[in-house]
C-alpha cells in the first residue's frame, strides 16, 4: 500500500548542526505515527521539511507515492498537510474564526472584506469536525491554552478543504502543557481524527505516545533508530533507543543525596506573610539542602517564590540571608545578594532570544568577564565552551542564537547563566524540568545535586511530586496560604506522594 506520506533520507543541516542525517519516514492512511526523541533530536525540523518551512538538503518526499517538493507552507498545506505547532501561533486578539481562515479566506473575503456569515460557517465546518463547541465568533484571548489548541486543530484540518487527498495532519508536542481532562479531550480528537486522516503525533511523553499511536518512530542526534508497532513496544525499550544510555531504575539517584544536618543556614523565613496571597510562613534552608514546596495552585506557593526573589514585598514577618536581615525591592536586589532564579517560562522570562549562548551565560553576571570596559573575551568564549560541554548543551557553538536552540537545551543555558554568577547562594527553582523530556531532566538533576555538592542552598518548586520528594530534603506541604505541615525527605525516611497528597488538598 502506498504511503500518504513518506520521506526517504531526508538530511537537514544548519550551520554546524546536522539536525536531520538521512532519515527515512511514512504515515499510512488513517494511521496515527508516533514520533519520539529527545530536546534536539530533529522532530521539529522534520515537520517543518514536511510542512515546507524548512528545504531539505538531501532526500526525497513522496505524497501518495507522488515525488514531491515543498517550497512553502502554503505548498505543503495544498498538498493537505496541515500542521499544529510546537509554540501556539494564533492571533489573539481577533475571532476563532479569521484564525482558522487565516492566509485561506477564499470566498469569504471579497474586496478586502469579510463575509462573515460564510467565514464563520467556514469554520464552523471546521470546528464541527473535532467536535469542538468553541463559537467561531470568540475571541481567542478569551481562551484557555487547551481550547486554543482546538483551534490550532480546526485550523489544521482546514487543509482538506482545498487538497484532493485525504490529510495529513502534524502535531507538535501537542500536550506539553495540558493536564489531565484536557488531555483526555486531545487524544479523544486523535481518535476522532483517525477516521478522517493521518496524524503524526510527537511527544517526548513516552507513555502518550504508546497509547495514541498505531506506530512509532524514535529519532536521535538527528537519526531514526528505531520503528516499531506500538502494541510490541513499552516505555522502558522506547526509553533506552532515546537516550541512548542504560535507563536508570533510580531515576533521581536518591542514594547520592547528601546530608545537611549541621550545615550552615542560608536562608531564614521567619512568619513570613503576604496580605491576600500567604500567611506565616517559616522555614530554614541549609547550604547543601534542597527544600521543596508542595502545593495546588492557590495554595500561595507561587506568590511564596515570588516574594522570596523580590518580585514581590512581603507585607509581615522576616527574611534572613546568613543571618542578615533583608528585604528585596526587586529581583536585582535579589540577585546581587546571591539568590538565583529559575522559572518554568523559559520563553517568556529566562531567555534572551536573538542573543548567543554566551551573552546568555553572562547575561546575570556580566563582571566574571569584564574588565573595565573591555570584555575579556577569549575567557568568556573558554567560559561559555565550558559550560556547554559541561550541560551537554546541543549547538553548534557558544555564538549561535539562543532562540534557535530546541527547549531543553535553553533550559541548560538559563542554567550556566545562573550558576555562572559566583556570588550565587540560593536557587529558587520553579518547574525547573516543566516540558523537558527525560534525558534533559537528568541532567537538570545531576546539575542540583552537584550545586548542592557545593554547598547551594536550593528551594524547589517541582512539577510532580515524586520530583519533589526525591529532590528535597525537607518538604513544606502549604494549603490555603499557610504551611499545613512539614516532611522530612532525607534518603531513607522519604515520604509517599499519597502523604502529600492528603496534606495539600
Ligand atoms: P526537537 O524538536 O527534536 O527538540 P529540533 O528539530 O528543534 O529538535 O532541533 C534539532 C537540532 O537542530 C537542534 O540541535 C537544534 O539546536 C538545531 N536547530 C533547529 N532549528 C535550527 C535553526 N533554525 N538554526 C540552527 N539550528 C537549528
Ligand atoms: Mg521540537
Amino acid at each position: 500500500m502506498t504511503a500518504a506520506l513518506e520521506v526517504r533520507n531526508l538530511t537537514k543541516r544548519f550551520r554546524g548542526v546536522v539536525a536531520l542525517d538521512g532519515v527515512s519516514f511514512e504515515v499510512r492512511s488513517h494511521e496515527v505515527v508516533g514520533l519520539i526523541g529527545e530536546n534536539g533530536a530533529g522532530k521539529s525540523t522534520l515537520l517543518k521539511v514536511l510542512s515546507g518551512i524548512y528545504q531539505p538538503d538531501e532526500g526525497e518526499i513522496y505524497r501518495n507515492g507522488e515525488r514531491v517538493a515543498f517550497r512553502s507552507s502554503q505548498e505543503s498545506a495544498r498538498a493537505g498537510i496541515g500542521m499544529v505547532h510546537q509554540e501556539q501561533s494564533l492571533i489573539t486578539n481577533v475571532t476563532v474564526g479569521e484564525n482558522i481562515l487565516l492566509g485561506a479566506e477564499g470566498d469569504a473575503v471579497r474586496f478586502g472584506f469579510y463575509n462573515w456569515p460564510r467565514l464563520n460557517a467556514n469554520a464552523q465546518r471546521q470546528l464541527d469536525k473535532i467536535a469542538s463547541r468553541i463559537p467561531p465568533t470568540a475571541i481567542v484571548e478569551s481562551l484557555s491554552f487547551a481550547e486554543r489548541q482546538m483551534v490550532e486543530l480546526a485550523k489544521a484540518l482546514y487543509v482538506e478543504e482545498g487538497a484532493k487527498a485525504e490529510p495529513v495532519i502534524v502535531l507538535d508536542e501537542p500536550t506539553s502543557v495540558l493536564e489531565g481532562a484536557e488531555l483526555e479531550t486531545l487524544f479523544d480528537q486523535i481518535d476522532r481524527l483517525r477516521k478522517i486522516a493521518s496524524v503524526i503525533f510527537v511527544s517526548h511523553r513516552l507513555d502518550e505516545v504508546l497509547r495514541v499511536s498505531d506506530r512509532v518512530y524514535v529519532l536521535k542526534d538527528g537519526r531514526s533508530v528505531g520503528e516499531m508497532r506500538a502494541e510490541e513496544a513499552d516505555v522502558e525499550t522506547l526509553h533506552r533507543l532515546m537516550v541512548g544510555r542504560e535507563s536508570s531504575a533510580q531515576f533521581y539517584r536518591e542514594d547520592e543525596q547528601l546530608p545537611v544536618e549541621g550545615k550552615e543556614v542560608v536562608l531564614s523565613v521567619d512568619g513570613l506573610s503576604r496580605r491576600g496571597a500567604f500567611d506565616d510562613v517559616s522555614f530554614e534552608v541549609r547550604e547543601g539542602e534542597v527544600l521543596g514546596i508542595a502545593g495546588v495552585l492557590g495554595s500561595g506557593r507561587e506568590e511564596l517564590s515570588r516574594v522570596l526573589f523580590g518580585a514581590e514585598p512581603f507585607t509581615a514577618g522576616s527574611v534572613r540571608l546568613h543571618g542578615k536581615p533583608v528585604r528585596f525591592g526587586s529581583p536585582v536586589d535579589a540577585v546581587t545578594a546571591g539568590l538565583g532564579y529559575i522559572p518554568a517560562e523559559r520563553r517568556i522570562e529566562g531567555i534572551a532570544d536573538g542573543m548567543s549562548v554566551e551573552e546568555n551565560i553572562f547575561l546575570v553576571d556580566p563582571d566574571t568577564v569584564s574588565w573595565g570596559p573591555f570584555r575579556r573575551v577569549a575567557a568568556a568564549r573558554d567560559s561559555a565552551r565550558e559550560w556547554i560541554e559541561r550541560l551537554r548543551v546541543r549547538t553548534p557553538d557558544e555564538r549561535a542564537n539562543i532562540g534557535n536552540l530546541s527547549g531543553g537545551n535553553q533550559q541548560k543555558v538559563v542554567l550556566a547563566k545562573w550558576l555562572n554568577s559566583p556570588k550565587l547562594r540560593l536557587l529558587i527553582l520553579d518547574h525547573p524540568t516543566r516540558g523537558l523530556d527525560v534525558g534533559a531532566k537528568e541532567d537538570v538533576y545531576a546539575f542540583v545535586r552537584e550545586q548542592c555538592a557545593r554547598g547551594m542552598a536550593v528551594v524547589l518548586l517541582a512539577d510532580s511530586l515524586e520530583e519533589t520528594i526525591a529532590l528535597s530534603h525537607t518538604i513544606l506541604v502549604m494549603r490555603d496560604g499557610r504551611v499545613e505541615d512539614r516532611f522530612d525527605a532525607r534518603p531513607g525516611s522519604k515520604p509517599l506522594p499519597v502523604d502529600l497528597v492528603e496534606k495539600m488538598v
